[in-house]
């Protein structure tokens, strides 16, 4: 029997996990839930995918555009062995009595509280923690990138402190709402930023300093990263092993891709669909040693980094393949080539 996941929140990341869930010879999609008849319920309906009104109240309006509904939310969640909330921040939070009551276990996005959960998960990170648990959180774009690359060093070196620079996209393509405007912005300006205690949610004992700029660029977020090792590798070997990372893209010193105009440019020439790309981009010519300190530069595709982890913490959630088999399965089916 394949594993029935429904997808409430049908945007940026919605969209992308049911797709991904549809690659999966183990998985079944029984639909996805949005709140209004706009151009992406339209999507879900040219993709044959059952779409259900996120809020009753809201069937009619559906009917008005002319979109045939198989049902309800909570319909949906009723027929799911497992629910993908990806609503925007904070709704995940009003959405979860709605799985209690149906008893079904839910996978929630990083916009959501870490307290929300039982767990926060991240495939390379705590791929074992997830099991069993009703309420796991996949992280951030973000800390799902931090977490692929400390993971590696720390069982390979040791970390002794991580130091990170994040300089982030103001919105995404499709916010237009979104800013700053020429503009570069330290935010928060305190520190840290939120994201070095949400990598301590899938390595708690990994001491990390993270700092955040916001500045007016949708393409991709990134990483200027400083890392003290317990040990002292050569650049060469630190390159080879998050080379071999499955979730990396080491970028070639040779290749002129010199910032995220042109990663996007590359996904979309090799038909990555939406031009995305789900690996970390690391400047393998960043990747230095000075003693114990590695530096190095990551660019993070935001809307697209924690799909494949979204489907790896479905298995993770319901015991129904290792870390390994999952990764594996999950990087061969949506075509995780870089
Ligand atoms: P989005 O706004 O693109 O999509 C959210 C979708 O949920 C929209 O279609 C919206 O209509 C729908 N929705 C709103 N209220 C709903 C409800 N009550 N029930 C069902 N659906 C509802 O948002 P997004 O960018 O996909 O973000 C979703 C989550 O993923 C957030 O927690 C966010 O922090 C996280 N996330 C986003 C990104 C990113 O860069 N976009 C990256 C990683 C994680």
């Amino acid at each position: 029997m394949s594993i029935q996941v429904a997808v409430n929140g049908y945007g940026t990341i919605g969209k992308r996990v049911a797709d991904a869930v549809t690659l999966q010879p183990d998985m079944e999609l029984v639909g996805v839930a949005k709140t209004r008849p706009n151009h992406e319920a339209e999507l879900a309906v040219e993709n044959r995918y059952p779409l259900y009104a996120a809020i009753e109240d809201r069937v009619e309006l559906f009917a008005d555009a002319g979109i045939d509904l198989a049902g309800t939310a909570a319909e949906m969640v009723a027929a799911a062995d497992i629910v993908v909330d990806a609503t925007p921040s904070g709704i995940g939070a009003e959405n979860k009595s709605l799985y209690e009551s149906h008893d079904t276990p839910a996978l929630y996005q990083g916009g959501e509280d870490a307290d929300l959960v039982d767990v926060s998960f991240n495939a390379r990170g705590n791929f074992g923690a997830a099991a069993d648990a009703d309420h796991v959180r996949v992280v951030s774009c973000n800390t799902t990138g931090l977490s692929r690359l400390l993971a590696p060093l720390q069982e390979e070196y040791g970390v002794e402190k991580a130091r990170v620079t994040l300089v982030r996209r103001g919105g995404d393509p499709s916010q237009t709402d979104r800013g700053p405007i020429n503009d570069i912005l330290p935010n928060p300006v305190g520190l840290p930023s939120h994201h070095g205690p949400d990598v301590n949610t899938i390595f708690p004992e990994l001491s990390i300093d993270t700092l955040g700029l916001k500045v007016p660029a949708t393409l991709m977020h990134t990483h200027s990263v400083n890392v003290t090792l317990g040990s002292t590798p050569a650049a060469e070997e630190v390159r080879d092993l998050l080379g071999e990372q499955s979730r990396t893209f080491m970028i070639p010193a040779d290749s002129g891709i010199d910032g995220a105009g042109a990663l996007k440019e590359f996904a979309m020439d090799r038909g990555r669909p939406r031009g995305d790309i789900w690996e970390n981009c690391i400047w393998s010519k960043s990747v230095s040693m000075e003693g114990s300190d590695l530096y190095l530069f990551q660019a993070i595709h935001q809307e697209s980094d924690v799909v494949p982890e979204n489907v790896d913490a479905i298995r993770a959630t319901l015991g129904t393949a290792d870390a390994a088999e999952s990764i594996r399965r999950t990087n061969e089916t949506m075509g995780m080539d870089l």
